[in-house]
Formats: structure tokens, sequence, C-alpha cells
């Protein structure tokens, strides 16, 4: 099994020193490891500490071109863009699909939110809850998760449930439904072995990761890679082992 690519790592982009790395340093070690393309998915403009500003992206496209032409591993740009709503929205607009080569979507706390109304029902119930979640908490969390899915091209869903409970079988059926991915995550997983069993016998297509924050990390996905052999996942269902996977969602141009 050999990762061809890495789609979720992030740089300084993502602000406050959350981000600890360069573009260039990202895809050097991209090059060391061997990984032929990787993205740099900085976390989504909503989110109040950490979030990449509309202003970088220029100086971005630039460190990615830079870094390509040093290195010579393919870099895409994305986003790991935030949910915003309990009805589905999340913080990109259409204007920002032409510079988009991957979108990745996942749930983020300290998040600017659409209304209180979803502050509170989103981001607080889930964040500020000790209790194991509710049946109406986590049936509201996979409809607003469903309803982003169908409302926008989103390529990846980062660490699902991750602080975020839902239906994982239901997530993952309309990702396959949409061909958005779902990723292993190199740092965490939050699925049973048996999700994960039955999520490969529904057919879900699956990418690994490693969410790095510091260029040391890209590449790490060590956890996930162990879990695909330890549970048979069939490795043509993981679409950026041994292969380059190819993004479904077309943004822009139709
Ligand atoms: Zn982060
Ligand atoms: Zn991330």
């Amino acid at each position: 099994m050999i990762l061809f690519g890495d789609y979720h790592t992030h740089t300084k982009y993502s602000r406050k020193n959350h981000g600890k790395g360069t573009v260039l340093e990202n895809a050097s070690v991209a090059q060391n490891k061997g990984l032929k393309q990787i993205a740099i998915t900085d976390h989504g403009f909503n989110h109040w500490m950490f979030g990449i500003k509309h202003k970088d992206i220029p100086q971005l496209k630039e460190d990615i071109l830079n870094a390509k032409e040093i290195t010579g591993v393919d870099i895409l740009l994305g986003v790991e863009s935030n949910l915003t709503s309990g009805d589905g929205d999340i913080d990109i607009v259409e204007d920002d699909y032409e510079f988009l080569d991957i979108l990745l979507m996942g749930f983020h706390n300290l998040v600017k939110m659409k209304s209180a109304h979803d502050l509170f029902y989103i981001n607080w119930a889930n964040g500020l809850s000790v209790f194991s979640p509710s049946k109406e908490r986590i049936a509201r969390n996979t409809t607003a998760f469903l309803k982003a899915l169908d409302k926008y091209p989103i390529d990846v869903i980062t660490h699902l449930n991750y602080g975020y409970p839902t239906d994982t079988l239901a997530v993952a059926k309309m990702a396959k439904e949409k061909g958005t991915f779902v990723e292993l995550n190199g740092k965490r997983i939050n699925f049973t072995d048996r999700e994960l069993e039955i999520m490969a016998s529904e057919g879900v297509k699956f990418i690994v990761n490693s969410d790095a924050h510091s260029p040391d990390r890209v590449g790490e996905c060590n956890n996930a890679l162990n879990l695909i052999f330890r549970l048979g996942i069939p490795v043509n269902q993981v679409v950026n082992i041994d292969k380059l996977p190819k993004f479904e969602n077309k943004r822009g141009i139709i």
C-alpha cells in the first residue's frame, strides 16, 4: 500500500501560529516522502481564530506555483471549510469555486455561524456538551451534513464524527451518492470497526489524509493505513492508495 497524495495539510495561512509551516516546507516533506501530490487546505474563512483570509488567496496561489516548481510535487489549492448552519451552509460562496482545486468540509468550533440559533444548536450543543449525545442532537447534526453535501461540491468530509456525532452511515451513503470521499484522518478516527466495515461494503470511497499542522506531519497516516489493513478495506475504495484520486465534484465550468 503506497500513499500517493495527502489532501489535508495546513500551513501558516491557518492563522495565529495554528499551522506551523510554509507551502514550500509542506511540499518539500512530501517530496522527501515520495508523495506525488498534496493539497493545502487551511481552515475556512469563518473560523474566528485560525481561518484563512480571502486577501491571502493570491499569495497562496503564488506560493503554490513556486513550491511546485522547486519540488516537482503537484499541489492543489483547497480550503477546509466549516459548517455554519443547521441548514447545511458552509463558509464558501460560489465566487470561491474559481480558485478552489479541492474543497474539504468538516465541523469546527469557534466559527462564525449564520445565526444565534445555529451557534447554540450546532456549535454550543456539540462543543460544550459533556453528556453523551441525544438522539435529537445526532439527528440535527446529520441533517446539517446531508444538506451541506447536497448544496455544495464538497470533495472530502474531514474527521467525520470528531466533536460532532452523526448518523455515520447516513452521511457516508450521501457522500457516496455525491462523489464525496470520507476521510480516514491520520490523527483521529471516530468510527467503530463495524461502521467502517458497513461503509466499505456499501461502496463508500475513502481518502487517507494526515491533517498535518506542521510540515513534519505531512504524509503521516499510519493509523489510517493500519486500520485499512486490519479491517481488510478494499484498496480500490481508498482513492489515494496506489493511485492518484479523481475528484468528481466539478466547480465553476460546467
Ligand atoms: Zn486545525
Ligand atoms: Zn484540518
